[in-house]
């Protein structure tokens, strides 16, 4: 049995899942004020323009807050798992932080995205602790490129 799913067709979202098949986080960006939007939504919270551009968060970001999941709510997903509140570029996202004792998870840590392949059509964004040694090809390619 597989885990639930998003709909990566989905009218709204369908760029962020084309994102995270190239290793990408992206969110909107009101294409008037620059305001990042996550989650998706049809109008900017600050100024309330239509207009947006799909944009890359940086692969860095700070755990804002986090909980850790001892009780079975989705039978697919055993638990225990940390899930996390983790701000980066502007927004916070809600991820899976991964690759951590729980003990030390901590308020403020930095984290990078961590893309897990679950079906041909989805790739999961979840949060790892940062470690240069540890890049994507992705990120690994925008080091390089910056570097230049
Ligand atoms: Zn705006």
């Amino acid at each position: 049995m597989t885990r639930p799913l998003p709909d990566p067709g989905h009218e709204l979202f369908a760029p962020f899942w084309a994102g995270t098949l190239e290793g990408r986080v992206l969110v909107q960006r009101c294409d008037t004020c620059a305001t990042p939007r996550w989650p998706v939504r049809p109008i900017c919270p600050q100024c309330h323009a239509e207009g947006f551009s799909w944009h890359e968060l940086p692969d860095r970001g700070v755990l804002h807050t986090w909980t850790v999941v001892w009780h079975r709510t989705i039978e697919e997903l055993p638990p225990p798992y940390a899930v996390g509140i983790v701000e980066v570029g502007g927004v916070r996202v809600v991820g899976g932080v991964v690759d951590c004792p729980f003990d030390q998870l901590r308020v403020g840590m930095r984290l990078r995205p961590v893309f897990q392949a679950v079906t041909p059509e989805v790739t999961l964004v979840q949060w790892a602790p940062a470690s240069p040694g540890r890049a994507t090809e992705h990120q690994k390619a925008r080091a390089a490129e910056e570097e230049k």
